[in-house]
């Protein structure tokens, strides 16, 4: 799907470990012209970078732009940046929201933009802060067609495959599986690199050899040098993945299914929370892992 480029207007608002690096692929794709962030100075520095203007809010970015790019925390989130956009937004326009959130939002807020003559798509993203940084994300589109083929250029610009996956809703509704299988694989990976640790294997060696075979992943590829040196600073907050997870709780709970890998990792992300690890990237698992008691060690 290509369409003409030309006439977009580009705006971003969320500027975090994942809309930020976006907003450089949008501005290096020439689509970019004005940025909004919670906190301003994010949005000063991108934007003096980007050669592009800070908006003086949701509004008023709405007003400069035709296509507007959302990479926000959460449902609430979203939700009032979009409620702040609403009287600006130019009929005509497409809000394409990256966050992720559940689908039961994003049909709400389709209803909403579509009140005021806008479209909205749903394109929630994997690949982490890297595939960000790169512009390789994976995009899991909701949305109608023609609203998919106009912001082409804007997802293009952040992506290395775009799928359409339905209407409105489709495109969470594909992140929440995305996310059944994340967390899966962080249980399996944070545990059996902790028995690894147990067993005083060479992690140099380690590594590599599981990596190259069956057991290999994004997960132990990006992060399994880092978590057994303890490193949990970058990536994707463990907080956001506990968000995610009750979405996809809630998604069980409609389709009266069982995801007990599910249950399981909301049971430690939560401890992890409570012990004041919310930011740390999702590999810091390990943590727990490590000890049988729960208690992280510091
Ligand atoms: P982040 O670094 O914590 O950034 C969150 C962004 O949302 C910040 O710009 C923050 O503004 C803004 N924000 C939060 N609440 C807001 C509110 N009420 N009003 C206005 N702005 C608000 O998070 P991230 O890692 O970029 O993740 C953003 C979204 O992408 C999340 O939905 C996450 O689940 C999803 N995601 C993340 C990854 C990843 O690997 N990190 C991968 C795929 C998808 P401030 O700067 O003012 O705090």
């Amino acid at each position: 799907m290509q369409a003409d480029n030309t006439a977009i207007r580009a705006g971003v608002i969320g500027l975090g470990a994942m809309g930020a690096p976006m907003a450089k692929h949008l501005a290096n794709a020439g689509l970019l012209v004005s940025v909004w962030n919670r906190t301003g100075g994010k949005a000063d520095e991108l934007a003096s970078e980007a050669g592009v203007e800070v908006a003086a809010g949701p509004e008023h970015l709405a007003t400069r732009c035709n296509v507007v790019l959302t990479c926000v925390s959460a449902d609430d989130d979203l939700q009032q940046v979009v409620s702040c956009m609403l009287p600006g937004i130019e009929p005509g326009s497409v809000v394409v929201d990256t966050s992720t959130v559940s689908p039961v939002t994003a049909r709400q807020l389709a209803g909403s933009l579509s009140g005021a003559d806008a479209g909205f798509v749903d394109a929630p993203v994997s690949g982490g802060v890297e595939g960000a940084r790169k512009g390789t994300l994976s995009v899991m589109a909701g949305g109608s067609s023609a609203n998919i083929a106009r912001i082409m250029p804007v997802l293009e610009a952040i992506s290395a495959s775009v799928t359409h996956m339905g209407p409105v809703g489709a495109g969470q509704a594909t992140k929440a599986v995305n996310q059944v299988m994340i967390a899966g694989i962080a249980e399996a990976v944070c545990e059996a690199l902790a028995m690894a640790e147990q067993l005083n294997l060479p992690s140099e060696r380690l590594l590599p050899v599981v990596g190259a075979g069956a057991a290999g992943s994004w997960f132990l590829e990006h992060r399994g040098r880092s978590m057994l040196e303890s490193k949990f600073n970058v990536g994707f907050k463990l907080s956001l993945l506990l968000k995610d997870l009750l979405i996809c709780q809630n998604l069980a709970q409609e389709l009266d299914i069982s995801i007990p890998t599910v249950e399981a990792a909301i049971s430690d992300y939560r401890q992890l929370v409570e012990l004041g690890d919310g930011d740390h990237d999702i590999s810091g698992l390990i943590r727990l892992k490590r000890d049988v008691d729960g208690s992280t060690g510091e």
